[in-house]
């Protein structure tokens, strides 16, 4: 594995500099790998959105490198047939499944032997998984499995003019993006956080080819036994990365008790709301209202930042957004320079303002309708 580096710039340059002199020879044993593979994470019954977003990307790479971009989908019998539709409206050519009921739960064991046989017997050359609890599991022991290369949490994948996968991410606390490259091993693997990726547009297109395999497991195989399944009872856990719209608030609004502003406008506008990382480190939000490179990515509708700096950190994390209004004191503040509409007011005072313009203005209907 190499990488090159470069300063963070607010979207990665493509891949380049001294990786054009690094001499590349893919042992013979996987120039037969071939092919574009997307793991489909499946919660509940559920896919992850983060899954279509990856096909949506992987469908790109597969378009360059001129190769099939195929869905990995390991489940329950009877728990999978919507899922692996599913990946052919978002683009994928075909599917790879496993269907065996020791799928029923994630547990580390079963899936990531189900996806490194997989990967043995049908060896595709790139491997994207999301970066979610469950993909840097599976990731990390399916690429140590398989002794191979594996990116965490990309910000952009690419492919090279000698085909091989550009993986680039964060690296010194966020201050340079670098490219990495697995030169000499297959597949290249890559794990991307939800909502770093656009969501691809769903089409009405058939189920096309699915090649089932065998998990080739039975129970006694499996050290690790699901006793019981306890769901998250916290119903007002931030569901921020999908949320269409989005208020945060950072260090400028001077004291905890402020953030209530900041719920409340949310709430008036229909969305949620989020923080910037010191207002965590002082304890006055919980960390899963984070926004930035080490909280949560977001790309809603609208979002409104008071009180924020706008460091690049932030920064990483926000600029998906389609419509961003900043509020700050400072009209030099960094947040300006990416803002679509920068407002330069006392945040404290300007968003109790707002919030009852906003509760005046729109009707419950209508902040339906922004929301959704
Ligand atoms: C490895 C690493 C990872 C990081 N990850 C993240 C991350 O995920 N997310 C993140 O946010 N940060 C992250 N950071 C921190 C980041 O570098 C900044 O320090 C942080 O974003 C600054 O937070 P802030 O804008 O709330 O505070 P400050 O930088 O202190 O900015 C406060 C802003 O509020 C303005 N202001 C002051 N009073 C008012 C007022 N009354 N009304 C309106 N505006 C006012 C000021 O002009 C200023 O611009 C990370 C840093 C490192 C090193």
């Amino acid at each position: 594995m190499t990488e090159t580096s470069q300063p963070n710039a607010p979207k990665a340059a493509p891949a380049g500099g001294s990786r054009a002199t690094m001499k590349k020879e893919l042992p013979e044993r996987f120039k037969s790998y071939r092919h574009v593979w997307v793991f489909i994470e499946i919660e509940r019954g559920q896919v992850h959105p983060v899954s279509f977003e990856l096909l949506g990307e992987g469908r790109k790479l597969a378009d360059k490198l001129g190769v099939e971009l195929a869905a990995v989908v390991l489940g329950p019998p009877g728990g999978v047939e919507e899922a692996v539709a599913e990946c052919f409206a978002y683009g994928a050519d075909l599917a790879y499944l496993i269907a065996d009921p020791l799928l029923a739960n994630y547990r580390n064991e079963p899936f990531s032997r189900g996806l490194t046989s997989l990967v043995d017997t049908y060896q595709p050359e790139i491997l994207l998984l999301g970066a979610t609890n469950l993909g840097r599991d599976l990731a990390g022991s399916v690429a140590t499995t398989l002794l191979t290369g594996l990116t965490a949490d990309c910000t952009e994948l690419d492919v090279d003019a000698d085909a091989s996968l550009a993986a680039t991410r964060p690296t010194f606390g966020g201050s340079l993006l670098c490219t990495i490259y697995t030169l000499n091993y297959r597949p290249q693997m890559a794990t991307v956080r939800p909502r770093v990726m656009p969501m691809p547009e769903r089409q009405h297109k058939p189920i096309g080819r699915v090649v089932t395999h065998p998990l080739g497991l039975v129970e006694d195989d499996i050290v690790t036994k699901i006793l019981g399944f306890l769901p998250d009872r916290d119903t007002n856990k931030a569901n921020l990365a999908y949320a269409d719209i989005v208020v945060a608030g950072g260090l400028g609004l001077g004291a905890a008790e402020n953030f209530q502003l900041i719920k409340a406008l949310a709430h008036a506008l229909g969305g949620d709301y989020g923080c910037s990382r010191p207002v965590v480190q002082k304890g006055w939000m919980p960390a899963e209202r984070q926004i930035g490179q080490t909280g949560k990515t977001i790309r809603p509708k609208l979002y409104i930042a008071a009180g924020i700096s706008g460091a690049i950190q932030h920064r990483v994390g926000v600029e998906g957004a389609d419509l961003i209004v900043a509020i700050n004191t400072d009209r030099s503040a960094p947040i300006f320079d990416f803002a679509h509409v920068g407002i330069v007011a006392d945040a404290v005072r300007l968003l109790p303002a707002l919030t009852d313009a906003v509760t005046r203005r729109f009707s419950p209907h209508t902040r339906d309708r922004l929301a959704g």
